[in-house]
């Protein structure tokens, strides 16, 4: 990981209007990013971690450019991302991918992989000749663990972890610094996700790559994370040093989650008070104060009348009233 900071997100907020009935109020308001602030260095990977409906999918999205920011901004490589036009937001798009999580359904089912792979390429006009994108898609395959005989096939004669690695392919096709993995490996078995896991950290090294990994499992990022974000309703609870995070996380919620994580001998599970009871609250009407104090096992009368601010507390960011 290098000193340069290669995006920076400064007081992101993402809120959307919804129309439905769902919610019971057709002008309500869901906060699904709110005032998120953080770095990521070229060449390390950040893990964004929090449960399903946290944000942090939209939040990788809003990096990516692919939705506006209600507030805020997003400066990758030195340039601010709401100050381009449409074309130049296409350039600079070529330099960030994302990875999906279902790589069956992100690929094309009626496109040949070699198709697949090569429409970056295609659409970014990189090439002249339809030789030099065959032969780049080629490199892409071989250099994912596909042997590049097999570009004429198509998606469904492929295992899912064969399928990610498509995926995969077609996010480096245009040499980008910035790829986003979103939850890349969740809907793959577990004995093939460290194979995908190991071929991103492969790649990391090889091409200089800079990783968003986005994940609901803390135990999938912890050896290839540097640093983790941990978020909960939009909101960020903690950052900090991957190693820091494990061996002593500060924000009651992070301890939730490394408690989560399904441990093989059952001894080594903590009492079941330790863990949260309830639903996540609702986005459209977040909790006042402390989002996280109708869940929170230690919330005291001030954690639902005051936000805590993100401090900084032993080389970290933690948003607790009692911590620090
Ligand atoms: Fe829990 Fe209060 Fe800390 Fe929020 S501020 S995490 S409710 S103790």
């Amino acid at each position: 990981m290098g000193d340069k900071k290669l995006v920076e997100v400064n007081g992101l907020t993402k809120e959307f209007r919804v129309n439905s009935s769902i919610w019971k109020n057709s002008r309500a308001v869901v906060h699904a990013v709110t005032d998120v602030t953080f770095d990521i260095y070229e060449g390390e990977t950040l893990a964004l971690v929090g449960e399903s409906g946290c944000g942090k999918s939209t939040l990788g999205r809003l990096i990516l450019s692919l939705i506006e920011p209600t507030r805020g901004t997003v400066t990758f490589d030195g340039v601010n991302m709401q100050s381009l036009k449409s074309e130049q937001l296409r350039t600079m798009r070529r330099q960030m991918q994302i990875i999906f999580q279902d790589p069956y359904a992100s690929l094309n089912p009626r496109w040949t992989i070699r198709d697949i792979v090569a429409e970056p390429l295609v659409t970014h006009k990189v090439y002249k000749t339809k030789d030099e994108v065959t032969a780049r898609v080629q490199e892409l395959l071989k250099k994912c663990g596909i042997r590049p005989e097999y570009m004429n096939r198509y998606p469904h004669q492929f295992s899912g972890g064969q399928r990610q690695r498509v995926g995969i392919a077609r996010a480096l096709a245009l040499n980008p610094k910035l790829i986003v993995c979103d939850e890349p490996v969740s809907a793959l078995d577990v004995s093939i996700q460290s194979q995908v896991l190991n071929l991103l950290g492969d790649l990391q090294k090889e091409m200089a790559l800079t990783y968003l990994f986005i994940s609901h499992d803390l135990s999938v990022v912890r050896y290839l994370s540097d640093r983790v974000c941990v978020m909960f309703l939009g909101k960020m609870c903690e950052l900090g040093v991957t190693r820091d995070i494990y061996d002593k996380p500060l924000h009651p919620y992070t301890r939730f989650l490394l408690e989560a994580v399904p441990k093989p001998n059952p001894r080594l599970r903590k009492e079941d008070k330790n863990m949260l009871e309830g639903d996540i609250p609702s986005p459209v009407n977040p909790p006042s104060g402390c989002r996280f104090h109708t869940r929170c096992p230690y919330a005291k009368d001030i954690c639902a009348q005051q936000e805590p601010a993100l401090r900084s507390v032993e080389g970290r960011l933690v948003a607790c009233h009692l911590v620090g």
